[in-house]
């Protein structure tokens, strides 16, 4: 700070005055402009404001909308952005083009001074059926997309997969799950194994009555749950080892009763249910949004949540190369369902050298 500044802060009282993009007209949610807001501030401290700045240049570039095949983008209130997984024939099974499709949509959306709060939707019946087993869509991340430095995903023996589901699964989920603006899994039908790793990530779910959860990695795959490990935080340790020893479906009713989502509503009030949770939400400041969700977030990892997850990753890469040396498939398929065991042998056979390293 000059000399002279520090004088001329105190000889005047503090400008408590609300900046004016901050001001609510009428009782209604007030709406930011940041741009406008950065110039009120500068002017009260006394700063050059400075128009066409690289940072603001470089946020205009940024805002230009991600183009999407396999999700929609909506805004469906006033600061509310929902995300909807659309591959409702696939049962919304996420590749990678929908991986990095929500990866792009959750960025666009954080990016976005106008959103502070974020749905994340499935079309059609489901939530979600997981990961992508027919493995239609490239199933190697390209550098272009990739959020981490670990790569060489196609290495021989288990190095590429150990990056792949890195990258693709634990780190990606990770990052959603540390977005820093509120987010809401809004759920219907079934959602099954990887699928529960797209719930936990957002900060509040809201299920419709038929919804129901199944983690079949450990009963029916050869790997001890999904790689993003998050079980025991959201159900209890000990209900959430039945659930993986069992490979039994939670019930909405169940995961209400254990805290894993906040509300069970009826099936055909679920997206008015949950965007009028958001718009609630929105309504409030979103800078203090933000600062609940990180000290929220920093509490639970505080309880050893990263480190534990990062453990049961390991133990999870053990159970994929088991399933390799013995079947030379990184999962063990002999407890599939017969169709799904098909189409992977199928896939198998077409393609051995993709099928040795693309995990699920
Ligand atoms: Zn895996």
């Amino acid at each position: 700070m000059q000399p002279g500044r520090a004088a001329a802060v105190d000889r005047h009282p503090p400008d408590t005055r609300p900046l004016s993009g901050r001001r609510g007209r009428h009782g209604k949610p007030f709406r930011r402009n940041i741009a406008r807001e950065r110039k009120e501030l500068d002017a009260r401290l006394g700063r050059e404001h400075q128009v066409n700045s690289s940072n603001e240049r470089f946020q205009r570039e940024e805002a230009a909308m991600p183009e999407y095949t396999q999700i929609l983008y909506e805004t469906p209130a006033p600061h509310v952005a929902r995300i909807v997984m659309n591959r409702p024939d696939k049962l919304n099974a996420q590749g990678n083009v929908m991986t990095y499709e929500i990866d792009a949509a959750f960025k666009h959306a954080c990016h976005d001074d106008d959103i502070h709060v974020i749905i994340l939707a499935g079309a059609g019946k489901h939530f979600n059926a997981g990961h992508d087993l027919t493995f239609e869509d490239p199933v190697m991340p390209t550098e272009k997309q990739a959020i981490g430095m670990w790569a060489q995903f196609d290495a021989p023996g288990w190095e590429g997969g150990y990056a792949r589901e890195k990258e693709v699964y634990l780190e990606i989920t990770e990052r959603w799950r540390n977005a820093p603006k509120p987010t809401i899994a809004e759920v219907q039908g079934a959602v099954v194994a990887g699928g529960n790793m797209l719930v936990w990530a957002c900060d509040l779910v809201m299920c419709s009555d038929d919804a129901r959860f199944r983690d079949n990695t450990a009963s029916e795959m050869g790997v001890p749950g999904v790689e993003f490990f998050q079980h025991p935080y959201e159900l209890g340790v000990r209900k959430a080892k039945e659930w993986l020893f069992t490979g039994d479906w939670l019930s909405a009713a169940e995961a209400e009763r254990r805290g894993m989502v906040n509300h069970v509503v009826a099936r055909d009030e679920l997206p008015a249910r949950t965007l009028e949770l958001a718009e609630k939400i929105a309504a409030n400041n979103p800078f203090t949004m933000k600062l609940v969700k990180e000290s929220m977030n920093k509490s639970q990892d505080l309880m050893g949540r990263k480190h534990a997850m990062d453990a049961a990753f390991a133990l999870h890469q053990i159970g994929h190369m088991q399933a390799l040396l013995v079947h030379g498939f990184p999962i063990d398929i002999t407890r599939l369902h017969p169709s799904l065991r098909a189409s992977i042998e199928q896939m198998k056979n077409a393609n051995a050298d993709l099928a040795a390293k693309a995990s699920v």
